[in-house]
């Protein structure tokens, strides 16, 4: 497993309680950001549910392309621990993922729900994640949905679903490229260059930590948190 840098922050921003959980683990090469949505603590609790089971299966030293099927099958297991778990006041909850697993010359990304995973690689910031969102579904058919209000943040795929359906893909690593994983609390309040300016100019330790400040500063009413990742 290839050393990466890190840094990771998470900010309850304008609202009573944070639904977002992340990880930033090293040792597994692993990063997650996980939006949970539910209501009242069910978005906490299946947001924290996908981290903690996705921390505890998958083991690092991973070799791609078999660990592409470990990793269907382990945000396919997260997503059973929601379903599982979904009663009384949590009858509702669900969670979005997006993961990055850095193996010996490569990564894989796993994806559900809207939360994104960026990469900058020589200057150009690239989004490597499709939003399962009935917006960008819409927008993807040629759908014209100017402002879609409330119906914006609908989830067509998320976590704690009887069928989980996430999107798996292998990414070919460059020494330097930078990673984004974030909620969309961050994604939506800042644009893509201010997103570029920050990977460039701050060092990957302190990186997480201002992005999720920007977004603050910019008026986002949503939690927001955000992983940055260096390859060396
Ligand atoms: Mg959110």
């Amino acid at each position: 497993m290839m050393a990466a840098s890190s840094s990771a922050a998470t900010h309850v921003g304008r609202r009573d309680n944070n639904e977002d959980n992340y990880l930033a683990d090293g040792r597994l090469g692993l990063f997650l950001v996980a939006d949970g949505v539910g209501g009242h603590e069910g978005g906490e609790v299946a947001s924290a549910l996908a981290v903690e089971s996705l921390q505890r299966d998958l083991t690092p030293e991973g070799d791609a392309p078999r660990e592409a099927q470990v990793l269907r099958r382990a945000i396919q297991r997260a997503s059973a621990a929601i379903h599982e778990a979904r009663e009384g006041a949590l009858v509702q909850m669900g969670s979005t993922l997006t993961a990055l697993w850095l193996l010996r010359d490569r990564a894989l990304i796993g994806h559900i729900g809207d939360s994104r995973l960026y990469r900058l690689r020589d200057g150009q910031l690239e989004c490597l994640t499709r939003d399962h969102s009935l917006v960008a579904e819409l927008q993807a058919q040629g759908v014209p949905v100017g402002h879609a209000g409330p119906m914006a943040h609908i989830l067509t795929r998320a976590l704690g679903s009887e069928r989980c359906d996430p999107d798996v893909e292998l990414a070919h690593l460059a020494p330097g490229d930078c990673f984004l994983l974030c909620s969309d609390g961050l994604y939506e309040a800042l644009d893509e260059a201010r997103i570029v300016e920050v990977l460039q100019s701050w060092p990957v330790e302190l990186a997480a930590e201002e992005l999720v400040q920007l977004a603050y500063d910019a008026g986002s009413s949503d939690n927001i948190t955000g992983v940055v990742v260096r390859i060396p």
